[in-house]
């Protein structure tokens, strides 16, 4: 085994392998640019190595500037984690040279695979089932157009050297050919530096399934079952799950065959991850073989018991693989969910900021179910431009599936994250679906599901009770540490039923309170003259102020409820739904009536620039009349290249930005008349 390990990777994924190098009695170097300075992976590494600036391509992506790392710390080996330079068979060459081990996949391999287009070919000889579409380089639009009009619409526009969802559009049109071909074909010029192009046909109400597969140096390669991914927005991932609830055992068999022959077509001797698309009939395509740990890689450990990083290393190092397929079993179900730095309703547009609060669910094992985190980043880091915005998965197991899916919903509840946009209250809301809960995917989901895109659930039934319970709930405690402060009352618990009245958002719910900081609460809701039925809910907490999370249980129920004080009362957050709660008197109400209620600004003449980004270029001059739909100004956040359109027919009156500006989420790009 290796004495020293560099991992050339940042973020959550170099602090995973860290933590499994540790446990095997590794040695760790961490590497890490300008911006990464204090990032959680360089704190947890025995050794570090500053690699230059925060641009990826001066640092993460510096190929001499990594092994340089690794010989003037003694590593003998480096393990790329995924992204940055895990599946460039040039590292993993120069690597060879140098005499480092590269714990992945042969060169070969790499080469073989990190091409869309040559992997496609391969797996057609191994007897592969491969999309229908064109093998072959496209040179421009006009030839993309006519090579999708042979395959018939709709087609999926993709870079042969793409990964993360870049470089890739699907198009049901000749327009729409057209511009995404050109789109694609600049992203993938600027995010991989080969814009090599083809087309392939778009099949229809697709589930993403892969497997995951995992081979040694001696010819030997055994796989590991599959993982459902069909859970994506951008064509990219946001939540993962084994097994998939979509395989019969029969069609799980014939995908591991086929992934394990492509496996062995290319001496694959390391974990890589065979991916599949599969359409309502479950008939299965090979879409790529990706060389490297896979981001979701989690549910699989937790559903076989297996350490992948540790698989990895074993194999890197020469050894034979300890398992055979019999010995596979695969036990329980998992979900994993990705927790990006980007706001679910601005078409989950990234974000940056400061974490000026992390606090994480409990984590562990407790009555069969697993909470498992794995993160990058701590309390006071900093979430910035240049990397990708994912900063933890959040993981749940436990023996069936309904049960995972539950559990990730009360730990997504307990999960407090405040500083920038994030999607935990989208993934908060998404685990009570009832389409998700009864597995009925595709890689449409999330577009079906949320048509309108992602707003704030308004709170209704038992989530609105718990909401009003826990601000009333709040709000008596406050009375009786005021009283306590004061001495008014000498400290002695209210012990009479207060009326009062909670504004939850626009809504006016009047509520008596019994109870105190010592005893239950019981929360009166509704009755005589409100139009609702009475009820009386009974809280237990130990919270108090100053604590993110209102944890403890409502009639018996465990309930987790994030608290932020806000003027005058709490922003509420359960279930997704994030609301504010003000609770007054009946007086202080009838009074607050009267005031008056300030207007919000009319935005709506202006094009804003919806995330933190960089202007690639515009469409449009002083002047011109634009319809609906037409392309204004191409903004690149995150490496991602985004066309802003017009909402709605107007004509341009100013233009405030120029190609090449930097620009923060809400500035004006240009006014309308
Ligand atoms: P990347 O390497 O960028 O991740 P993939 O080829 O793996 O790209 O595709 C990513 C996702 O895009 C898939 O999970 C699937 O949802 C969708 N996709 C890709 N190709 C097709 C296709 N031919 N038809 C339908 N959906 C597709």
């Amino acid at each position: 085994m290796f004495a020293k390990l560099l991992i050339a990777n940042r973020g959550e994924i170099a602090c995973r392998i860290i933590r499994t190098a540790k446990r095997l009695g590794i040695a760790t170097v961490a590497v890490y640019s300008e911006a990464d300075r204090d990032a959680l992976h360089v704190d947890m590494a025995d050794e570090a190595v500053p690699i230059g600036p925060a641009a990826a391509a001066q640092s993460y992506l510096d190929i001499a500037k990594i092994i340089a790392a690794a010989k003037g710390t003694g590593a003998d080996a480096i393990h790329p984690g995924y992204g940055f330079l895990s599946e460039n068979a040039a590292f993993a060459r120069a690597l060879e040279d140098a005499g480092i081990a590269f714990v992945g996949p042969n060169v070969t391999a790499i080469e073989a695979m990190g091409d869309k287009i040559e992997s496609k070919k391969l797996a057609a000889k191994a007897k592969v089932s491969t999309v229908p579409g064109h093998l072959g380089v496209i040179k421009d639009a006009k030839e993309a157009i006519k090579i999708a009009d042979e395959i018939g619409y709709p087609v999926m526009i993709k870079a042969s050297a793409g990964g993360g969802g870049k470089g890739m559009r699907i198009a049901y049109s000749r327009k729409e050919v057209e511009e995404g071909f050109t789109t694609s074909k600049s992203e993938a010029k600027s995010s991989f530096g080969d814009d090599r192009m083809f087309i392939e046909k778009y099949i229809e109400e697709p589930r993403h399934i892969e497997i995951q597969v995992l081979g040694d140096k001696h010819g030997n390669v055994i796989h590991l079952g599959e993982r459902e991914c069909s859970i994506q927005r951008r064509n990219q991932k946001v939540v993962e799950e084994a097994p998939s609830p979509f395989l019969d055992a029969k069609t799980r068999e014939a995908m591991g065959a086929e992934a394990v022959a492509l496996a062995k077509a290319v001496g694959y001797d390391s974990a890589g991850t065979v991916e599949f698309i599969v359409d309502k009939d479950r008939n299965f395509y090979f879409l790529e073989m990706n060389t490297r740990l896979q981001v979701e890689h989690p549910v699989t450990e937790l559903v076989t018991g297996l350490d992948l990083v540790e698989e990895m290393l074993k194999v890197a190092a020469g050894e034979k693989l300890s398992l055979k397929q019999k010995d596979v079993k695969l036990k329980g179900s998992a979900v994993e969910v990705r927790i990006y730095a980007e706001d679910p309703s601005r078409n989950f547009m990234p974000s940056t900021g400061r974490l000026v609060r992390y606090r994480p669910p409990r984590l562990g094992t407790s009555g069969g179910v697993t909470t498992r985190l794995d993160s990058g980043v701590e309390e006071g880091g900093e979430i910035s431009i240049y990397y990708d915005p994912m900063i933890a998965k959040l993981v749940t197991h436990a023996p069936k599936r309904l049960a995972a899916i539950e559990h990730m919903g009360s730990a997504l509840d307990a999960f407090a994250i405040d500083g920038f946009r994030h999607n935990i209250a989208f993934l908060a809301v998404l685990m009570r679906n009832e389409r998700w809960k009864e597995g009925r995917l595709s890689t449409k989901f999330i577009a079906e599901e949320f048509p309108e895109g992602f707003k704030t659930p308004q709170p209704e039934g038992r989530v609105r009770d718990v909401l009003v319970g826990v601000a009333a709930s709040i709000d008596h405690l406050s009375n009786e540490r005021r009283r306590a402060i004061t001495q008014q009352m000498h400290g002695e618990p209210v012990r009479f039923a207060e009326t009062r009245i909670v504004e939850l958002g626009a809504e006016r719910v009047r509520v008596t309170v019994e109870g105190g900081r010592d005893a239950p609460m019981i929360v009166t809701i509704g009755g005589e003259g409100t139009g609702e039925p009475k009820r009386r809910i009974n809280l237990a907490s130990s919270w108090w102020f100053g604590e993110p999370i209102w944890e403890g249980t409502i009639d018996s129920a465990p309930v987790a409820v994030q608290v932020r004080p806000i003027l005058n009362g709490v922003m509420l957050t359960y279930q997704g739904v994030e609301i504010a709660a003000r609770v007054f008197t009946e007086r202080e109400t009838e009074l607050a009536t009267l005031m008056p209620v300030k207007e919000l600004p009319d935005t709506s003449k202006f094009l804003l620039c919806p995330m933190p980004g960089l202007v690639v270029s515009l469409a449009v001059s002083v002047g011109q009349e634009v319809a609906a739909g037409d392309p204004l100004c191409v903004v690149e956040a995150m490496k991602m290249e985004n066309v802003l359109k017009a909402e709605r027919d107007a004509k341009v009156a100013k233009i405030l930005a120029k190609p090449g500006d930097s620009l923060n989420v809400d500035a004006v790009i240009l006014e309308f008349a």
